[in-house]
């Protein structure tokens, strides 16, 4: 492996109080390991940043606000941070990072999918926030994706910056990925609500053609884990190929992140704004001027 990767995705945890259908933390082949203690995760921390020249962080887990304090801390060893949330717990105003809360569908999928509740509490926990200071991150699976022109409402009821939208990433014949003809159709859905309903869908129409099925070897080939990311898990063992380990499916990448970058990478100006709108400095928040110029090659 390179070893400059100036993205880092960690699993701050392997708790969390969800145990989601389409969730591939938790699976039945690799067993989540016990966490470290705050001091050993912050000195194995240090250790990767340096050994790969991470300057990017995105918290995941698990749900990392369980380790608020740990958190907070890991986050200052960086200068760009985005934390991925569930939004079942309380979530802090203060947290100097991009925030994405996650959404899967009207209330009745999404608590399908993620619990009984989940749904309501987050929508409860989202109220308390700023309009326009966090992001959605909905994920498309099979359950989900009959309800794209229900986003626009999403967003207006949330006061959110927009959605950062993405597919389920699953290995082949897992029921929730949306694959093939369905994808494709998916996408058109995207592009007409990116057209009629302005400022629902973070992604430009250049990322959101990315997600046809046509371009998923492309994205497997260029995809940021090749050469720019690396992930973590809670003990600080690298995931291969990527975050999603053994759920990877490079045969249909949905991953809403890598296609932003591969649309950048294209020359898409406004993937350029996403990805800085969304990782930020940390003196700098989503729905605030992005910083420019030198800066832009350390964003996610
Ligand atoms: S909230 Fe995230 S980590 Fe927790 S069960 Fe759901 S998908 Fe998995
Ligand atoms: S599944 Fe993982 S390794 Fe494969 S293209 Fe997607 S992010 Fe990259």
């Amino acid at each position: 492996m390179n070893q400059t990767r100036p993205i880092g995705i960690f699993d701050l945890t392997g708790e969390c109080p969800l145990r989601c259908r389409h969730c591939y933390f938790y699976t039945d082949v690799s067993p989540v390991p016990p966490d470290l203690d705050d001091e050993g995760f912050l000195l194995k921390l240090e250790q990767a940043r340096d050994t790969y020249g991470i300057r990017s962080a995105f918290w995941i887990g698990g749900e990392p606000l369980l380790r608020l304090d740990l958190l907070r801390e890991a986050m200052a060893l960086f200068p760009r941070n985005a934390i991925a949330t569930s939004g079942v717990i309380p979530v802090p105003t203060d947290l100097g990072a991009g925030l994405l809360v996650s959404i899967d569908g009207p209330r009745e999928v999404h608590d399908a999918l993620r619990g009984e509740g989940a749904f309501d509490t987050a929508m409860r926990n989202m109220a308390e926030l700023p309009a326009q200071s966090f992001a959605l991150a909905t994920t498309l699976t099979a359950e989900s994706v009959e309800y794209i022109s229900w986003l626009p409402e999403l967003v207006a009821s949330t006061r959110a910056l927009g959605i950062l939208v993405g597919f389920h990433v699953g290995r082949p014949g897992d029921p929730s990925r949306v694959d093939g003809h369905r994808r494709d159709q998916a996408v058109d859905e995207l592009l007409r609500l990116h057209r009629d309903f302005p400022g629902t869908l973070l992604h430009s129409r250049n990322a959101i053609e990315l997600f046809r099925s046509r371009y998923s070897e492309e994205i497997a080939k260029t995809c940021i884990y090749k050469d720019k990311a690396v992930s973590f898990d809670v003990n600080f063992k690298i995931k291969e190929p990527c975050t999603f380990a053994e759920n990877a499916s490079c045969d249909a990448c949905g991953c809403p992140v890598v296609i932003a970058h591969a649309a950048r990478d294209g020359g898409d100006e406004a993937s350029e704004g996403l990805l800085q709108a969304l990782f930020p400095r940390r003196e700098t928040m989503i729905g605030q001027p992005a910083v420019s110029g030198d800066e832009a090659s350390l964003s996610l």
